[in-house]
């Protein structure tokens, strides 16, 4: 069977470009297929949401998997969602109970889970009218592909802290698939390193669940920002002038604008309270090495040492290109253009080759400081979908 769009990558980017080619393109139920390793759609979402203990989302109630913006706003008005623990200030931001369940109705309304086919792609060879896509079980045929890969698999753990655990010492990246926040036992102090969202968040987390000693580092003082990039990137305002750089410039632009390792307002107050009770410390310090010690560790900072007996990584993930050799493989099949930073470079319709797309941090040199983001998942979807709709394309598809 010849499928005329393959979606490598079942997280939200995925789910929702599936979403919008169905509603927005001539494509149809038959000829759309997601491709991913796990059991479920939006698995490493959830994976990644529930080990920070994460209670709402940082993005605006707009920012959703479906269609309509208003959709998530029309959901939670409905009698048998109205709650007051829906929404927070600014800009109604979600529960993720809620946006759970609004993903679990979209999914379920459009039968999207059936469109999955479990597997992760090996590989991609350049057939004749089509892609041929490898999995370790089958070979899937498709006239186009989208790579909606996020960075979900690729946390970032600092040299130090790699070394530790080999020497036995209890070390984890809140983003490893193997952690899980339920098996975190109290017992002597944990460090959490990262004072991001997801690193203040779980210190919240275990400060309210009693643990004695729980130290939030950061290599700075805990920074604010309400949003993971200022709003002006959703639009004209700021991507006027960024599509007319060139791609070095661009990266720069984007590393400027992600607001790394800040939270927002709401949780820098919770966190300042939770200090001021002595539940947590928070430290703004470098840790630049470690030993072990006593069964636990020494952390060496910039500017001091501490003393700890488990440690839970939050220090995000690598900025590598994700997708490695399954990339690199296609990179060199198809002669794909990359920038000096390693990813793609694309034009307005997202298209890296005339048979294959991108969504997520792939897009970032054409969508800018958003693409990661739901919001990114929606700008693509316009985009991906005006390109669907386009002659060119849609007389290639059958
Ligand atoms: C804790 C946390 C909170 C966040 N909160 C927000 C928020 O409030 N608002 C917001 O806008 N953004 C938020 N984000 C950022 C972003 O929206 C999420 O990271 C989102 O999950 C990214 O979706 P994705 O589809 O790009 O990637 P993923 O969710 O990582 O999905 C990609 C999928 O592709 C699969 N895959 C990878 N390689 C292959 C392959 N070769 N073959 C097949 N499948 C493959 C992966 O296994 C995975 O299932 C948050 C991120 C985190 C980590």
């Amino acid at each position: 069977m010849m499928l005329q769009m393959l979606i490598i990558g079942g997280g939200i980017h995925g789910v929702h470009l599936a979403h919008c080619l169905l509603q927005q393109s001539p494509l149809r139920h038959d000829d759309i297929r997601i491709l991913d390793p796990h059991d479920e759609l939006l698995h490493e979402w959830w994976r990644c949401v529930r080990n920070c203990g994460m209670q709402y989302l940082r993005s605006p109630s707009v920012h959703h998997i479906d269609i309509n913006p208003f959709s998530l706003d029309k959901y939670a008005a409905l009698a048998a969602n109205r709650q007051d623990a829906n929404f927070i200030p600014p800009k109604s931001r979600p529960s993720v109970e809620l946006f759970h369940r609004h993903c679990r109705m979209v999914i379920d309304d459009h039968r999207l889970e059936s469109l999955q086919i479990r597997g992760r792609a090996l590989e991609m060879l350049n057939g004749n009218g089509h892609v041929s896509v490898v999995t370790a079980k089958e070979t899937i045929l498709a006239r186009f592909v989208l790579f909606a890969l996020g960075m979900g698999e690729q946390p970032l753990w600092p040299p130090w802290a790699a070394r530790l655990r080999e020497q036995g010492v209890l070390v984890n990246h809140v983003f490893d698939p193997g952690f899980r926040l339920k098996d975190i036992q109290d017992g002597g102090p944990i460090a959490v390193i990262g004072a991001g969202i997801s690193g203040g968040q779980l210190a919240l987390h275990l400060a309210k669940k009693g643990f004695e000693s729980v130290l939030l580092i950061s290599k700075r003082a805990i920074q604010v920002s309400d949003f993971d990039f200022d709003p002006g990137w959703l639009g004209p305002k700021y991507l006027g002038r960024f599509h007319r750089q060139s791609n070095d410039q661009r990266r720069q632009q984007i590393m400027a604008a992600r607001a790394k390792g800040s939270v927002p307002r709401d949780m820098k107050l919770a966190l300042d309270k939770a200090a001021a009770m002595n539940q947590l410390t928070c430290i703004a310090d470098d840790i630049t090495d470690a030993k072990c010690q006593n069964g636990g560790a020494l952390l060496i900072g910039r500017h001091g040492q501490y003393e700890c007996q488990k440690i839970v990584l939050a220090t995000g993930f690598t900025e590598n290109r994700p997708g490695n050799g399954f990339i690199n493989q296609a990179i060199k099949e198809f002669d794909l253009k990359a920038a000096a930073c390693g990813f793609p470079v694309i034009g307005p319709s997202l298209q890296w080759h005339e048979r294959i797309f991108v969504t997520g941090p792939l897009s970032e040199l054409q969508v800018g400081p958003s693409a990661r983001n739901i919001a990114g998942a929606r700008h693509s979807g316009r985009r991906i979908t005006a390109a669907f709709n386009k002659e060119s394309i849609s007389r290639k598809v059958i």
